[in-house]
């Protein structure tokens, strides 16, 4: 194994953001007339804790957007955002009045940050207005409403990307490039995310709306980092459901383990659960190993090799991720977070059902 050092890691390594390099998609021209900025207008579609505490704050840091409107069920909270983030009148939209937005000149992206059930309707409502989308993971709640949200935005012409913001973490970056250096074949993908959820009452324990529970909202991490780390695609996963609580998880998976087989490849384990904690990702090749904790935080990740400790410059992923799919839309470049590749998660999510449910190991479907 190479005994590279920290500058190197962080030349070749956390190098990359979510995107790669060649233009493939038209650039998107802004009218200077309407528009004499230079950064493209997003509009936050519900102000909930991540809007509030990441995605608002992270806006104030970026360079290629900025928050330019807001969509809320909740008119106590347009006053207070257009008093803290001077939201003009005619930028702010509730629920009923949303499709308006194709109107509105100042609002380039719409991004979808509502309860995983209600991302498909307003990503396509999104779509039809004729504006880009950002949308929360997990993307939707089945392979169906992914290929309707993908087709509803290849038709409008608009692009579709996914909040998959540790596609900008320089940690992750590293993680990603781990299987092609000089430690051999990668061997294991290890990974846990899990914490205890408070509120019992929340929607994240409603299958309405989360489609799920821990895997949809958490394993979606795993599943992701295994994917991403092989750079390969599961044949088959085979799962196992895991409930200690049944009146709080009534609805939703409390635990699940699954274990996630690639061709010819290292096999991929993963936990995650709500009552529990944990949060790593682990990988070994034949004579390195990878190892970050935490791994799928916003911040504070920690990380080592058999090199050593990895030091990264501190990024926020959030405005990271936004300033990325910004530039992916002005200078036609296409994207490793697209809708594409929400969907091929769904698929494993898909199967870890099936499995969970059969007690059998389930194939990946090409659907
Ligand atoms: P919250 O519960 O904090 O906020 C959701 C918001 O959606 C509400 O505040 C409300 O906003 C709006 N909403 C509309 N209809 C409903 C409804 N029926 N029930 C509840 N809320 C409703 O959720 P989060 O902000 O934590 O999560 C939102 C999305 O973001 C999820 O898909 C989640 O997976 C994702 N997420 C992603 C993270 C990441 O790291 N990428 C981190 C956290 C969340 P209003 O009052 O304005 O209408």
């Amino acid at each position: 194994m190479k005994n590279y050092s920290r500058r190197e890691f962080i030349m070749h390594l956390g190098a990359g953001a979510g995107m790669l390099m060649l233009p493939r998609f038209p650039r998107w021209e802004k009218t200077p007339a309407s528009r004499p900025g230079k950064k493209l207008g997003i509009a936050l579609v519900g102000l909930g804790n991540y809007s509030t505490y990441e995605l608002a704050p992270a806006l104030m840091e970026t360079q290629n957007c900025e928050l330019a409107g807001i969509v809320t069920g909740t008119p106590e909270k347009g006053v207070k955002w257009q008093e803290r983030y001077k939201v003009s009148d005619k930028n702010i939209y509730n629920y009923s009045n949303f499709d308006a937005i194709a109107n509105n000149d100042a609002i380039d992206i719409v991004y979808v940050v509502l309860p995983n059930s209600m991302h498909h309707e307003y990503t396509i409502r999104a779509a039809k207005a004729g504006k880009h989308v950002i949308c929360e993971k997990p993307m939707a709640v089945s392979v169906k409403e992914c290929h309707e949200m993908i087709d509803a935005c290849r038709k409008s012409g608009v692009r579709l990307f996914i909040g998959y913001r540790l596609h900008f973490d320089p940690f992750h970056r590293a993680a990603m490039k781990f299987r092609t250096l000089e430690g051999g074949r990668l061997q294991s993908v290890d990974s846990a995310f899990a914490f205890h959820i408070g509120d019992p009452t929340q929607w994240r324990l409603k299958k309405s709306l989360a489609g799920g529970g821990s895997v949809m909202d958490l394993g979606i991490y795993c599943i992701q980092a295994s994917r991403y780390c092989t750079g390969a695609e599961p044949v088959s996963v085979t799962a196992v459901e895991e409930k200690t609580d049944m009146v709080k998880f009534a609805e939703v998976e409390e635990t699940m383990r699954m274990q996630l087989e690639f061709p010819g490849g290292p096999t991929a384990t993963a936990l995650c659960s709500y009552n529990r904690e944990a949060n790593y990702l682990r990988l070994t090749s034949e004579k390195d190993r990878f190892e970050l904790e935490p791994a799928f935080t916003y911040g504070g990740i920690s990380g080592w090799t058999n090199a050593g400790k990895l030091y990264f410059p501190h990024i926020n992923q959030q405005a990271a991720q936004m300033d990325g799919f910004s530039r992916c839309i002005t200078d036609g470049l296409p994207s490793d977070a697209d809708g594409e590749e929400g969907l091929r998660d769904m698929r494993v999510i898909e199967a870890v059902y099936r499995s969970a449910a059969t007690g059998r190991s389930a194939a990946l479907r090409g659907d």
